[in-house]
């Protein structure tokens, strides 16, 4: 059997980068443990849309579906990001992403752990983190790597950092990577929407 390296798609705070909403970073030390010649894709949804860096807090609203508001201003990002995060998320897919490393609890990378607001009425105040509704959402990114192929191998920084968590995410991150490097893996092309 032939290999390839994994390429897992990564937060892109998680590296270093200072792109999160109020300019900091949160690096991931267990990511700097991952095994050498993996690569490494660094994704950050609310940059890429082009929300700025610093940039107002947003949060996810359950109205008439799940929506991605800015909670001071209610400006309304669903559109956006969920084309964007469709669009790359079924392009990294089709491009063979082993998994991905996401941001625990992030509107947009978080994964089944966001926290939920109820709209449409709720005040900024009442869009504070702690008011959710509820809290097991998945953010719109994540969401969007789901529906692109239900079977890829997701884990947030918290869990990478648990030793078995990650040992296995690594091993399901290897196996897919080996099966798409057999002949007849998955073709480089993606059909219009
Ligand atoms: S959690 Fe996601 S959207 Fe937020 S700063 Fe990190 S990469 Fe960007």
């Amino acid at each position: 059997m032939s290999h390839r390296a994994p390429m897992l798609v990564v937060s892109r705070c998680l590296l270093g980068s200072a792109c999160r909403w109020d300019g900091a970073s949160r690096p991931c030390p267990a990511l700097a443990g991952l095994p050498t010649g993996w690569t490494l894709l660094d994704v950050c949804p609310e940059e890429d849309v082009g929300m700025g860096t610093p940039r107002p807090p947003i949060a996810v609203v359950d109205y008439l579906g799940l929506r991605l508001h800015e909670t001071a201003s209610r400006r309304d990002w669903t559109v956006t990001m969920e084309r964007w995060c469709r669009y790359l998320a079924r392009i990294l897919v089709a491009d063979g992403v082993a998994g991905a490393v996401l941001k625990a609890r992030s509107p947009s990378c978080g994964r089944g752990d966001v926290e939920v607001f109820r709209g449409p009425g709720a005040s900024a105040a009442s869009l504070e983190p702690g008011h959710g509704w509820r809290r097991n959402g998945d953010g719109f990114w994540a969401r969007a790597l789901r529906e692109a192929d239900p079977g890829l191998p997701l884990i947030n920084d918290e869990e990478l950092a648990e030793p078995d968590v990650r040992a296995a995410f690594l091993e399901c991150a290897r196996m897919r990577a080996d099966r798409q490097a057999e002949p007849g893996g998955p073709a480089l092309f993606i059909s219009p929407a």
